[in-house]
């Protein structure tokens, strides 16, 4: 059983593929990552997902519906987190709530519980009143998803959730969406970051100039592609290929070079695989 079906997803803009045979299935209850660089597809992937952009060929379903066919119904199910905050600063904390609970045509005492229940599963209970403009980045995040869960959606896409969050903010981002994922929501997030991937995702596709270059689980991923050690090297931008090029043939000793050198991160035991190599990410 699956909640997303995606399979040779395509989307051109003209002669642009933006989205180039993308396949993908999401089951019930899973985190999901889309996990690559700008300009890789995983906004346009997620739009047509969100039905709110048309597929030019391939085949998708979200809730066992085509989004060509059933686009209100599946936008009427799902919960939706963009990549920009697009809160109404003119309305109060928990007015945003209200005003966005209506929209779905819920009864305004639902609407108003469920309200309070989120801002205190968001952590902004205390905030209800407030202007949004007085929220620091993460509480504006936070209430955007609180937002998006009105209307109690089985499926909640987030588009890059902490991008720009200051680190403690990104970990209270990570546990409230981890606590979604306990209580079964489904997840579909794109996000630039291994290290976000790795905290919320069960599997996800590494994804580039619109098609999937790798496939799995965090864990198998990291085992695969990484080593203990990961470098982070950075020469002049004009340098990239000679470095990249003496890299390879292993006779480069970059202290040497002039390259800034910057341990990255020392990945956890479990996933520590070839302890005796080093990799290095040319930047
Ligand atoms: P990502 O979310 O991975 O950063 P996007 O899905 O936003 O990438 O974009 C993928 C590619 O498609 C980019 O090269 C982007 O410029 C292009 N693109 C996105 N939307 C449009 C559009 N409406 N018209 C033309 N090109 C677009």
């Amino acid at each position: 059983m699956t909640v997303i079906a995606a399979s040779e997803l395509v989307k051109r803009y003209g002669d642009f593929a933006a989205v180039d045979g993308i396949s993908f299935e999401v089951a019930p209850g899973e985190s999901f990552g889309l996990l690559g660089p700008n300009g890789a597809g995983k906004s346009t992937t997620m739009r047509m997902v969100g039905a709110v952009s048309t597929r030019t060929s391939g085949s998708l379903t979200v809730l066992g519906l085509d989004p060509d066919d059933y686009g209100p119904e599946i936008r009427s199910r799902l919960g939706v987190v963009p990549q920009q905050d697009n809160l109404d600063n003119e309305l109060r904390v928990r007015e945003n709530l209200l005003t966005y609970g209506r929209y779905f045509g819920l009864p305004r005492r639902l609407v108003a519980e469920r309200a309070d229940e989120l801002l205190q599963f968001a952590q902004l209970a205390d905030r209800a009143g407030a202007k949004v403009d007085e929220l620091s980045g993460g509480m504006k995040r936070r209430l955007t998803i609180a937002r998006a869960l009105i209307n109690d959606p089985r499926i909640l896409l987030l588009d890059e959730p902490t991008t720009g969050l200051d680190p403690q903010a990104r970990h209270i981002l990570w546990d409230r969406l981890f606590r979604l994922k306990e209580q079964g929501t489904t997840l579909l997030l794109t996000t630039h970051y291994m290290d976000e991937a790795e905290q919320l995702c069960d599997r996800l596709v590494v994804v580039d100039h619109g098609r999937i270059m790798a496939e799995g689980s965090p864990a198998s991923l990291i085992r695969s592609y990484s080593t203990r050690e990961v470098l982070e090297v950075r020469f002049g931008s004009d340098r990239n290929a000679d470095a990249a090029a003496a890299l390879a043939a292993g006779a480069a000793a970059p202290h040497e070079s002039g390259a800034a050198l910057e341990p990255r991160r020392r990945l956890p035991a479990a996933h520590r695989a070839e302890p005796h190599r080093m990799s290095a990410v040319i930047a």
